[in-house]
Formats: structure tokens, sequence, C-alpha cells
């Protein structure tokens, strides 16, 4: 693909020489730029930034219904990708290990947003913990579940857009001011919800919803997958156990991007109701655009019903 690039610009160069000059800036300004995001969370806020904005081309690397990249490898689709694409935005906070030495090579000059810049002190571990083989860093990057950070997120992306790509840096940012509100009203009624809420203590399926839980008031008590990619063993599980009886836990919310049974074994056994929370880490391809706020305020109604109000 990039030598097919190649050949139609060296065309458009031929082209513009014998047309002359005004052709040739016709032709340099027709071309797309071609902004790749990482994750399904941050394409989705990428394709509400950028909707209306013209000449950009908007692609997401890892496939939607894949979920948090924490044992992801590189394939050769997503070299041929990030080698195509002019900017690529990225999660931050250490999500994208996987990318590494080798996409530095591929494309040294690849212009990067980083959505987690400037939205605010990172979370450490609920457990203060560097998850084991993660890839992470004690950094807690799953800033896109709680709608207060990606609020955040997308000011900031909408900032570092319009500096990498000036022409059209007022749709940007005002694109990004109107996603940046729908989030922040969207916090609101979480936060609203948490003062609500019967019981404020829960267990989560990875460390997902500690952003979620901080701006509602809620404690993460324990974590079923401390380790993220691994099942707990049968020491763990013994722990957890002893952990959520004695924290006084309110319900156990597993994840649809992992398989549910630990989830709702630790429930069985601790005599807790278990419900389905979805972080948005995943979603169908060609999502609606307000994908996430629906979702959420499905999470809403099921944290409603399973932890009760007061
Ligand atoms: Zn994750």
């Amino acid at each position: 693909m990039q030598k097919i690039f190649g050949v139609v610009a060296g065309i458009c160069v031929m082209a513009c020489l014998i047309c002359g000059g005004v052709t040739r800036s016709v032709a340099a300004e027709s071309a797309p730029t071609r902004i790749l995001a990482t994750t399904f969370p941050v394409y989705q806020l990428l394709r509400n930034i950028t909707r209306g904005v013209p000449d950009v081309r908007v692609g997401l690397m890892i496939p939607a219904p894949a979920g948090c990249p924490h044992d992801y490898a590189l394939t050769p689709q997503d070299m041929r990708r990030l080698s195509e694409a002019d900017i690529l935005v990225i999660n931050g906070l250490g999500l994208e290990a996987f990318l590494g030495a080798p996409s530095a090579r591929v494309r040294p000059d690849l212009k990067i947003v980083d959505s987690s810049k400037n939205t605010g002190e990172a979370l450490r571990y609920a457990d203060g913990r560097e998850p084991a083989g993660s890839g992470h860093g004690a950094l807690n990057p799953h800033l896109f579940a709680g709608p207060r950070r990606a609020a955040r997120m997308a000011a900031g992306m909408g900032e570092q857009l319009a500096a990498h790509d000036p022409v059209h840096a007022a749709l940007y940012r005002k694109n990004a001011q109107v996603c940046a509100q729908r989030l922040d009203q969207l916090a609101d009624e979480f936060a609203a919800l948490g003062k609500r809420l019967k019981n404020t203590r829960i267990v989560t399926q990875h460390g997902v919803f500690d952003y979620l839980a901080a701006d509602m008031g809620l404690t993460v008590v324990a974590v079923v997958q401390d380790h993220e990619t691994q099942a707990p063993s049968a020491a763990d599980m013994l722990r957890l156990v002893k952990t959520i009886r004695e924290s006084g836990a309110g319900a156990i919310f597993t994840e649809p991007q992992y398989p549910e049974k630990t989830g709702t074994t630790l429930a069985r056994e601790t005599d807790i109701p278990a419900a389905r929370l979805d972080p948005v880490a995943s979603g169908p391809e060609n999502a609606p655009l307000e994908y996430y706020e629906n979702v959420m305020r499905n999470n809403m109604r099921v944290l409603e019903k399973t932890l009760g109000t007061k």
C-alpha cells in the first residue's frame, strides 16, 4: 500500500509540474489525514472529535470486540496500518506496551496523540502492587471507564489534534468540547447515584473501574483477576472469599470481556449478588457515536439494582 501511495504521489507531482503550482496545492490539500486509534474506547472518542472534519480518515488498530490489550501482540496488519498513518492516538499510561520498539522503527516520524495527557493525577492499582505480567506499570491506565476522566481525554485529544492538524483546529476543539460536556453530564449522574446507593463496597473483575469508583465514592474492596491475564489460583480464591466476607461487599461485577465463571463462583461462595458491568473496553464494529453513553447508562441501572438505594 505504501508503494501505491508513493506511485500516486509521483504521478501527482508530475501532473503538478506540467499543470503549474495551483494544481500542486490542490493535490497537497486533498490528501486525507489518516488517524489511527489503538483501542476501541479511544477510537470512539476520536470518531466523535473528528465528526464532520473534512479530509480526515480514522481507523482502529485492535479489533473492536477485543477488549483491553493487556496481552496483545502486534500483528503484521497492525504494522501495515501504522506505516500508513499520519497520527496515532493512544490511550497512554502504559496500556500500549505492545507497541514497543518495532513500531518506532516502522514510523519514527509518526505523530502521537496521548489521550491520557492532562487528565489529572493517574490512580495506582487498588492493591498498590504492580500487576505481574500485565506490562502496565503500577499506574492504572483505564481512564476511559470513568466518564469524568473520559471527558478530560476528549478535551486533551481535541487540543492535540488541533496542534497536529491546525487547518481543522477549530472543528476539533468544538467537537471535543461538545463531547466532554456530554461525558461530564454523565459523570454528574454517576456521582449523584453514588450518593444514593445503599452499599458502596464493590468487587470488580479486573482493575478497570477504579476511576469510576473514585468518582462515585465507591470502594473497590477486591479484584477477581489481580493479575489481569491469569485466572486466580485456589489460594487466591480462598483469600478473595475471606476479603469479600470481611469487607461486607455489596456485589461482584463481572465484565463481558472476561469469562464470568470465577466471579459468579465467588458470589455464590460469599452469598452476594453478581452482575455484569461493561467498561466499554470493546464494542461492535461501526458502533453508534453515542455507544459509550448508552452502555454507561445501562451500567448505572445495573449498579442501582444490584447495590440498592437508601
Ligand atoms: Zn484492562
